[in-house]
């Protein structure tokens, strides 16, 4: 491609709508242009750069003979309806009325469809295992956009999905596709970290995500499901329960400086209302909820906030900040396991003005117990019980191993070797690709522009002449620029009218690879062979170039 007849904007300064340095290069490098919040043009350069990974990502899925399939942007209603599987991201899905009333979702990452083409293809337990994965748009309502193309409304995905007729056979092939993602991540120059669930991250300081670390035994988990060492049960004997005047003391800390104490001696109860219902959920008083666990243990949850005034105050009978377990109006109480090892804590009476103190879980009330607490770093690691350190984190992608759940809602089943019907084993692999495209550029740049890892650069090689107005310049240039163009070399040729500093401005920012600039030294044969990860410039001979340029690409 020839720069004089490319629409490359590139730009000298960064928009100031965030301090995210992939966002300000690749608004700079004219790989992408902002149409409203969350949602992005890819321009010419971008559009190659995202080819390029999707080209890697398939290469890598046909290793493990996963066939790429294009599934239909309507899913009808009917679809999730019929499975009652409706998931929290509702919420976020755009959904539209076609003219004969039927109701669709829109680009939205739902499994049923995926599923629904595998359950209608394979009967018999000879046809599997099954492995497919598209590459398309997703759409979705992101109320929170953020970060460029890290946090948008609209990307571009691998879904893919794997059919086993055996559980056991099923959780092996997880491997595989570790191996996969690892591979993707490290011919993207992306240093990824896995956690235990399979949940796949980079660090980064601005990231919103947290990943919970152990440096001794290695135990790495996305700080949602993260869980730590509970602390040893407290052998105290139990106190009578007894009620006491707190008059104007509705917080923890509050409480805490009344009785001069600190807030892990008291237990808080926090009140929400979830799918409609009145769920409370104890943690110890220093703690927060961690309200992902709590999603998962309710399930299905299609609404999700923090109880009103109102709904708190019927359940309590009493102002706010005096909720406690005891008499309690609730649909739920969600109690953290942490509480059932304390002695003598206290909680709010439901009463305004008053607490329990002397408070013991199974004697004096009972709930759901289960772990509903934010970690933090104050815990201990839940394998080896050595210290934790919780990083920032930007998530990656992901593999879950849906095993049968989805398959027995959808019916999705097969023969077995006997002529019995079973369940499929599934599994769920995904990158959002956009965000990967970004990452790269995240950990791949320097102060002048991105560094492109030769495997999705947008143009492996950028030829420079010098001088526009020397015409035996501008002549070698194209020379090399067609003979490289000849050997299936993406080039990109700079032929534009610009001063050379210009041109060496852009190179830097586009971040080709290979630059090569035909200059004065043209005189004696020679030209300017530069990479962009380093900065030692060498003199060639243009006879040379083929060779070099051809076994710089096939260096590892
Ligand atoms: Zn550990």
């Amino acid at each position: 491609m020839k720069l004089s007849k490319m629409i490359l904007g590139t730009l000298r300064e960064a928009p100031g709508e965030t301090e995210l340095e992939s966002y300000k290069l690749m608004v700079r490098a004219g790989i992408i242009r902002k149409v409203a919040s969350g949602i992005y043009n890819f321009m010419p350069t971008g559009k190659k750069v995202i080819g390029n990974v999707n080209n890697l990502i398939k290469n890598e899925m046909e290793k493990i003979d996963s066939q790429e399939i294009e599934v239909s942007q309507f899913v009808p209603f009917e679809l999730l309806n019929q499975c009652n599987n409706k998931e929290s991201s509702l919420t976020d899905t755009f959904e539209t009325v076609d003219k004969s009333e039927k109701k669709f979702y829109v680009g939205a990452d739902f499994k049923e469809p995926y599923i629904e083409i595998v359950k209608n293809e394979i009967k018999s337990y000879k046809q599997l295992p099954v492995s497919i994965y598209s590459i398309q748009k997703q759409i979705k309502d992101e109320p929170k956009p953020k970060f460029g193309i890290i946090k948008s409304k609209e990307f571009n995905e691998l879904q893919c999905y794997v059919f086993h007729d055996d559980l056991t056979e099923s959780s092996q092939y997880i491997n595989s596709l570790c191996e996969v993602f690892n591979s993707i991540y490290h011919k993207c120059r992306i240093d990824s970290i896995k956690t235990n669930s399979l949940r796949f991250f980079i660090k980064h300081p601005l990231g919103e995500e947290h990943v919970v670390c152990c440096e001794s035994c290695g135990y790495k988990e996305d700080l949602e499901i993260a869980t730590c060492t509970l602390q040893t049960e407290e052998e105290d004997d139990m106190k009578p329960m007894n009620k006491i005047s707190t008059p104007d003391t509705r917080t923890i800390d509050e409480l805490a400086s009344l009785f001069n104490t600190t807030p892990e001696y008291f237990v808080k109860t926090i009140i929400y209302k979830i799918n409609n219902k009145i769920v409370a959920v104890m943690v110890r008083g220093d703690r927060e909820v961690n309200e992902t666990k709590v999603k998962n243990r309710i399930g299905h949850v299609v609404s999700f906030e923090l109880a009103d005034e109102e709904t708190v105050r019927y359940a309590t009978s009493a102002e706010i900040g005096f909720a406690g377990p005891i008499n309690l109006k609730c649909d739920t109480l969600l109690v953290d396991e942490e509480i059932t090892r304390m002695r003598n804590f206290m909680v709010g009476a439901n009463d305004t003005g008053y607490h329990y103190e002397c408070v013991n879980y199974e004697r004096d009330f009972t709930g759901t117990v289960g772990d509903f607490k934010k970690i933090t770093e104050k815990d201990k690691c839940p394998v080896c019980g050595n210290s934790i350190n919780i990083e920032n984190a930007m998530g990656l992608g992901q593999i879950m191993n849906l095993k049968t759940t989805y398959s027995e809602n959808m019916n999705a089943v097969f023969l077995d070797k006997l002529g019995k019907s079973k369940p499929m084993s599934i599994i769920n692999a995904s990158i959002n690709i956009d965000r990967l495209l970004a990452l790269i550029v995240e950990q791949n740049h320097d102060k002048n522009g991105i560094v492109w890892p030769k495997s999705v650069a947008p143009y492996e090689v950028i030829v420079i002449a010098a001088v526009f107005k020397n015409e035996e310049q501008m002549k070698t240039a194209e020379n090399i620029y067609n003979k490289l163009k000849s050997l299936g070399i993406d080039v990109l040729l700079d032929d534009r009218d610009e001063r050379a500093g210009v041109k060496f401005k852009d190179a830097d920012l586009i971040g080709a690879p290979i630059r090569i600039t035909v200059g004065k030294r043209i005189s004696d044969g020679k030209v300017e062979f530069k990479l962009r990860n380093n900065d030692n410039v060498e003199d060639i001979d243009i006879d040379d170039i083929e060779e070099k340029v051809l076994s710089e690409l096939h260096r590892n």
